[in-house]
């Protein structure tokens, strides 16, 4: 089944167990009550539909913003030592970008694996500053892309994170501050508000 239409059926089956009650008046039979929906099955109802909405529209969001970089490149991570890795890293951008210092990163290990999503308006620092973390060792890849100016960064960012799942930001989550533009952010608060405000 497609995203939209699972996306569909779980909302068409919490609507009718809502409304069975109601339903139920316009027959002579002795009304029925609402059909029980616990909390924990709501919010996994929930989840499932967060989920089912980052699946199908989450990908194209993001490389829509992607697209509108300034420049982008990848970086096979090298260099013995941490002080090695800085240089290199350092001649690597500078070469690459300039002096562009808007971004956004991610940290990619074995397997695709994105492990890590940042974004730094002081060109490769920010970026560069995860290379001294022992829990980035195993981090293969440097991925960035540049943009014009910083005002799309945190959006990008958040959209990428949720995309992405990287391991390491999820150990900061709770202090991770999403973006109130990102588009995946703002559908999954009406999904929530919603279906918390019918089912309460
Ligand atoms: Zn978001």
């Amino acid at each position: 089944m497609g995203y939209e239409s699972e996306y569909k059926r779980i909302l068409n089956k919490l609507f009718a167990a809502r409304v069975r009650d109601l339903v139920s008046l316009i027959g002579k039979n002795k009304p029925g009550k609402p059909l029980e929906i616990t909390r924990d099955k709501l919010d996994e109802y929930i989840e499932k539909l967060k989920e089912l909405v980052e699946s199908a529209i989450g990908k194209e969001l993001l490389n829509e913003e992607l697209d509108t970089a300034k420049d982008h490149h990848k970086w096979l991570i090298k260099g013995r030592g941490v002080e090695a890795r800085i240089e290199e890293f350092n001649n690597w951008y500078k070469e690459n970008f300039g002096n562009d210092s808007n971004c956004v990163y991610m940290y990619w290990a074995e397997g695709d694996k994105c492990i890590y999503v940042g974004r730094g308006t002081s060109g490769g620092q920010r970026p560069a500053s995860h290379l001294v973390d022992v829990r980035f060792q195993n981090a293969k890849w440097l991925e960035i892309y540049t943009f014009g100016g910083p005002t799309l960064l945190h959006k990008i960012e958040c959209m990428a994170t949720h995309l992405y799942d990287p391991s390491l930001n999820k150990v900061a989550s709770s202090r991770y501050e999403r973006d109130k533009s990102c588009p995946l952010c703002i559908r999954y608060k009406i999904i929530e508000d919603e279906l918390n405000a019918i089912f309460r």
